[in-house]
């Protein structure tokens, strides 16, 4: 699977990694895959046509400056459903991180995303300086180690909860519902960002060096409640350290690990979500970086098959528009993405919509909202969590 590793970014060098950049075969495969592409019928927008545009960057044939690439570099989703389709195994991902990192460099970075950059900054200051338990907001505990007898096996190694930056301000109820679900997790408190934002937003080096940090301040294996942060922490510190939660759900948290080097096991045993009397009709929203970037999307699948009626969505790998930053940054294309997500949810006739991923939680919810749907959008983790409390006991 494409982006389990990262070459470190070479200030002094070329803008892209010549081995990556020369990859492309340019077949085309990864056309109908790309949604801006399918969107706008123009060459440009697809993979293809960027890969082109970086290849005439790389080679001096363009100017930084040139609108096209400047369109093109912020236009993408960096949806990475270019990837998979790819019979080339051209790491898109990464590409379009070393194209923001110099299209993007100081003042050329969109005001916004500077913005949120500068709050997790400024968060990590506060975090340093011990001052983070005071922060509105935020969930924060004392550490929490694995409780003895409850772990799969004596010398079951530490796993430790990313609790998110993100989640932690809106959506604290998420990393509630994993505790809950996986009580002998360790939740380190003060931790920081995990960096995806900085390197989906041209500062790779932020987004590296935060990881290694957070790497560093989590014991043991990290679980993760968002399919992006496990997407860019399993390409810095490899794909052995991280695990999303349906992840470690779906395989009891141990399937492919030898014995005696298992992880906390689910501590309970899950129900059946049932509705008016019924059973529950759900269907999921794939995070694109999950999916595309981890190849994650038959576990959350199989675990809400085991709960509920499970009904697959046409477009469930496809973007919903929210895309790291992309739904501020580029509101009318990512809200054109999110109401065919949101009319593709109605006909489905489900109860709920679930997403593996808090941006793209937030993304349905406020496309739910605004079409007065009854249909609700949960995270995975809140969805099992009452499953297991209707578990028969
Ligand atoms: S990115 Fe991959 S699929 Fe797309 S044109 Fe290049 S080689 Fe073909
Ligand atoms: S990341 Fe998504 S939007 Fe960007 S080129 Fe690939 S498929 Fe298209």
């Amino acid at each position: 699977m494409n982006g389990t590793s990262r070459k470190a970014a070479d200030p002094t060098g070329p803008v892209f990694d010549p081995d990556l950049l020369s990859r492309c075969i340019s077949c085309g495969f990864c056309l109908p895959a790309c949604p801006t592409y399918a969107a706008t019928g123009d060459e440009a927008s697809s993979p293809r046509g960027r890969i082109n545009l970086m290849r005439a960057l790389q080679d001096g044939d363009l100017d930084p400056y040139d609108p096209t690439l400047t369109e093109q570099a912020s236009q993408c989703l960096g949806c990475r459903a270019c990837e998979p389709v790819c019979p080339a195994g051209v790491e898109y991902g990464q590409l379009l991180e070393q194209w923001r990192d110099h299209q993007w460099k100081g003042r050329r970075q969109p005001l916004l995303a500077r913005s949120l950059m500068l709050v997790t900054r400024l968060r990590e200051a506060f975090r340093l300086a011990g001052a983070v338990r005071r922060l509105p907001g935020a969930v924060l505990r004392k550490v929490r180690r694995p409780s003895p007898g409850v772990a799969a096996g004596a010398g079951a190694p530490e796993a430790s909860l990313m609790l998110g930056c993100f989640e932690q301000v809106l959506f604290p109820e998420v990393s509630r519902a994993a505790r809950q679900l996986v009580p002998n997790l360790a939740v380190p408190t003060g931790q920081g960002c995990c960096g995806a934002l900085h390197a989906h937003n041209g500062d790779t080096a932020a987004g590296e060096r935060l990881a290694h940090r957070l790497g560093a301040d989590l014991p043991g294996t990290i679980v993760t409640t968002s399919g992006g942060c496990a997407a860019h922490l399993a390409s810095v510190l490899g794909r052995d350290r991280v695990k999303e939660i349906s992840e470690l759900l779906a395989d009891g948290g141990a399937a492919e690990d030898p014995p005696g080097n298992r992880l906390p096991l689910p501590s309970k045993e899950l129900g059946e979500l049932r509705v008016d009397g019924r059973q529950a009709r759900v269907t999921l929203q794939d995070s694109c970086h999950l999916r595309n970037g981890l190849g994650v999307w038959k576990e959350p699948r199989a675990l809400l098959d085991r709960v509920a009626d499970y009904v697959e969505l046409p477009s469930a790998a496809g973007c919903c528009g929210a895309a790291g930053t992309y739904s501020l940054l580029r509101p009318r294309e990512s809200r054109r993405i999110l109401d065919a997500k949101v009319r593709e949810i109605e006909a489905a006739g489900v109860d709920y919509v679930v997403a593996v991923n808090p941006g793209c939680l937030r993304q349905l919810r406020t496309g739910l909202r605004r079409s007065r749907s009854r249909v609700k959008a949960v995270h995975i983790a809140e969805l099992l969590a009452r499953a297991s409390q209707d578990a028969p006991h």
